[in-house]
């Protein structure tokens, strides 16, 4: 039987949620009302030219913008010389077989550390095309890291597991390059670039709208790939025409630029990583006084800043929790499907309105079901 909606019951929260609400999926990072701003008016005519929709991809305009976001990224992550800054398309998940693709060769192996849902989708495809080796996230503590027949390339780390709320609090030291899936949290704290093999990230998280993926490789790992590779896949034929070796997501790429001038505006990184840290630290503070009317997923050491996730002591109380929270404007505080439970997204451009809004409607559903 359905459990009646009874949004009466939940006092408003403060400030009256925007038309559409408040949305907290992992899936999509909102986009700052000014960068949205400076979108929708480029649509229409970019710096007195024409639409940026239709921008030529061999325009003097549109290699200005590339270098631009470029250079954006580079001061913003703090990227030493040396580094190659990629854009391709496919996906953090087309990255899962591009690397061991690009970075192998023909023998060789990847060690891969299994944290939680996207690492292992990650070694899993790289399975397919590769020699892997499974490490748990302490293997690294042990005396002796594992050794292969093969010899390991590189090791592959998520930085963020977005589905399960588990985050590295810094990046591990390796014996081989680290290469480091960032889709779900660039750009939300520094990184230590040492070590450093091979950065990726789909842009729809941390950097705008879906299409555009980010790739960042050390020169000593290029020209590595399996000749059979297509070349608009591979790094160094792609690092050679300067990522324009075909039509690039130009639209997605101008999205980019505009949001990373828009967090270089807040104060770069630092500002990013006191915001993610403030908030994050509320909601978990709310979880952890509920008197264990909430079940954070994670233990202290490794929660994540971007993706606390949680369940309610009461199971069969969460579809009631979401129904009440939609009524309230607060949208997709579901789980992963695969990991179930609660989820809350804080990224970047989650507005401050949102984190409150969302903080009031904890303490008012346990008021009124604890
Ligand atoms: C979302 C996500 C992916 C998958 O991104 P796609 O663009 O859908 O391929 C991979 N890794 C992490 C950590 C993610 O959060």
């Amino acid at each position: 039987m359905a459990v009646p909606c009874c949004p009466e019951a939940v006092a408003a929260p403060a400030a009256a949620a925007p038309a559409g609400g408040h949305r907290f999926s992992a899936a999509a990072g909102p986009l700052p009302p000014d960068v949205v701003d400076e979108v929708a008016e480029a649509c229409r005519s970019w710096r007195g030219g024409g639409s940026v929709l239709s921008l030529p991809f061999i325009s003097e305009a549109f290699r200005e913008l590339q270098h631009e976001t470029q250079a954006r990224l580079r001061r913003l992550l703090g990227l030493p010389p040396g580094y190659q800054v990629l854009f391709m398309q496919g996906g953090a998940s087309a990255q899962f077989a591009l690397v061991p693709l690009n970075l192998l060769g023909l023998d060789g192996a990847a060690a891969h550390l299994d944290t939680g849902h996207w690492s292992r989708r990650a070694a899993a495809e790289a399975a397919r095309h590769a020699r892997v080796v499974t490490l748990r996230h302490d293997a690294l503590d042990e005396p002796a890291p594992p050794r292969e027949t093969s010899p390991v390339a590189y090791l592959h780390l998520t930085s963020n597991e977005t589905a399960d709320g588990w985050q590295w609090p810094r990046l591990p030291t390796s014996p081989w390059p680290l290469v480091v899936d960032m889709s779900s949290d660039l750009l939300t704290r520094a990184i230590d670039c040492t070590g450093l093999g091979l950065l990726y990230a789909s842009a729809q998280k941390a950097l705008g709208v879906p299409g555009l993926t980010l790739v960042i490789v050390r020169d000593d790992l290029l020209g590595r790939a399996r000749p059979s590779l297509p070349g608009v896949m591979n790094y160094t034929a792609l690092a050679a025409a300067d990522s324009r070796l075909n039509t690039p997501p130009v639209f997605a790429i101008f999205v980019a630029h505009a949001m990373l001038g828009w967090i270089e505006r807040q104060g770069g990184v630092p500002a990013m990583a006191r915001t993610a840290a403030r908030r994050s630290h509320a909601v978990y503070q709310a979880l952890d006084t509920s008197g264990g009317f909430y079940r954070p997923q994670v233990g202290p050491a490794w929660r994540s800043s971007v993706h606390p996730c949680f369940g309610l002591a009461e199971r069969a109380l969460t579809p009631r929790f979401l129904e009440q929270a939609r009524a309230a404007g607060l949208f997709d505080l579901q789980g992963h499907p695969d990991v179930g439970g609660l989820r809350v997204s804080l990224y970047n451009g989650t507005p401050e309105a949102a984190v409150s809004a969302l903080l009031s409607f904890l303490q008012e559903f346990q008021r009124t079901h604890g």
